[in-house]
């Protein structure tokens, strides 16, 4: 095999699951691609090419300072790193080990999500303790209150679908009495849309993943208080080494980060709902199916297809109807990883129109030789 041999084929894949780690995130969008082009024959001197991202994530976010991280999973392990140590070289280079720092990261229990990795573990890699508040469905401000101490280092707030969606400590309320304590708020807001709100209503640092909805490299950006961001940036001396971001991802998430703030998204959300409801509309005379439009859950300005699979009709569940997709060539992967029996979502952000009429006709096939099999045909 010679170096320029292309790669072995692979299946084509037709993504309707939304930005998923597993897909390969999403697609990277033009930009992000020359930017990291363009940077990566080049030699750099990488702590101006830092300091170029802290501006562009300070005028996105309005935050006072940010940096790029190899993701936003390794941005939960260096910021909860950077409350830990601050800039004492000493105390980074000593991580994990963290004898005589404060090593406890408050999380309420129903934000410990699993978003393919745990929440959780990615606070214990940096050598912190997480303490949980509260039971799944409920937590209460007394709790975090009670929970703040001598020890505690930092407390971890999660923005995502994946968490409980009731019964949470709100974020104003959560910073409220975080702050009063002089402990810093981390947000894990990697697949949120809002690059502002979380800071503006009080959190200390708010970590993103560059590679969701901004269509960049993979990478994560941190964004918030100046001390805590080079707090993070200094953590390259020590764990953050072993999670570095290259000048392809950094140079890459500048261009997404100036590419958002130009773009009109309003247009594009338009087009990602006319997506939705066209797909809807393709679907909904399928019997045994109810189709229906879902806003996200979080609040992204993201509308998705609900199909609701009667197994009585069709002969299949909506865990059967998402397998069989996902077998077909090309690949068509729904959004089903938080699968209850009866329904998949079709999410418009990372294919085509004439994908998303693919995916509708498949959806129709699959359908259509189900019932075949339990029912004499007309
Ligand atoms: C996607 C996601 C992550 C991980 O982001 P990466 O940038 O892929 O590491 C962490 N937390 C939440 C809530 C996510 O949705």
């Amino acid at each position: 095999m010679t170096a320029n041999e292309p790669l072995p084929d692979l299946k084509p894949v037709i993504n309707a699951a939304g930005t998923m780690t597993a897909l390969g995130a999403a697609a990277a969008n033009r930009e992000a691609i020359e930017a990291a082009a363009a940077i990566l024959t080049r030699a750099v001197d990488m702590s101006e090419l830092h300091g170029a991202a802290s501006l562009a994530i300070a005028q996105a976010t309005g935050a006072e300072a940010g940096c790029v991280t190899a993701c936003a999973a390794a941005g939960i392990s260096v910021a909860v790193a950077a409350a830990m140590t601050g800039d004492d070289l000493a105390r980074i280079e000593r991580l994990p080990d963290t004898g005589g720092l404060k090593n406890e990261v408050v999380l309420q229990k129903g934000h410990n999500c699993h978003f393919s990795g745990e929440i959780a573990q990615m606070v214990r890699l940096a050598g912190a303790t997480v303490v949980e508040i509260g039971a799944v469905n409920r937590a209460r401000g007394y709790q975090l209150e009670g929970a703040l101490g001598e020890r505690t280092a930092a407390a971890l707030y999660v923005v995502s679908h994946q968490t409980s969606q009731v019964g949470m400590i709100g974020l104003e309320e959560f910073c409220t009495i975080c702050q009063a304590r002089g402990v810093p708020v981390l947000v894990d807001a990697a697949a949120e849309y809002d690059l502002q709100g979380f800071l503006a209503r009080g959190a200390d640092l708010a970590i993103y993943s560059a590679h969701k909805f901004l269509g960049g490299l993979t990478a994560g950006i941190i964004a918030g208080r100046e001390d805590l961001v080079r707090a993070c940036t200094l953590q390259e001396c020590g764990i953050g080494r072993a999670m570095k971001v290259g000048k392809e991802g950094i140079a890459s998430t500048i261009a997404v980060l100036r590419r958002w703030q130009a773009l009109d998204k309003e247009a594009l959300w338009r087009r990602e709902t006319a997506r939705a409801k066209r797909a809807a509309g393709n679907l909904q005379d399928i019997a045994g199916l109810a189709v229906s439009l879902e806003a996200d859950p979080t609040g992204n300005p993201v509308t998705r297809v609900r199909i609701e699979v009667d197994a009585a009709h069709t002969g299949m569940d909506a865990g059967s109807l998402s397998l069989g997709l996902a077998a077909g060539n090309p690949a068509v992967h729904v959004r089903a990883h938080d699968i209850d029996p009866g329904s998949i979502l079709l999410d418009p952000c990372n294919l085509s129109d004439a994908d998303m009429d693919h995916v509708c006709r498949c959806i129709a096939e699959s359908v259509a030789a189900s019932r075949s099999g339990i029912a004499p045909a007309g």
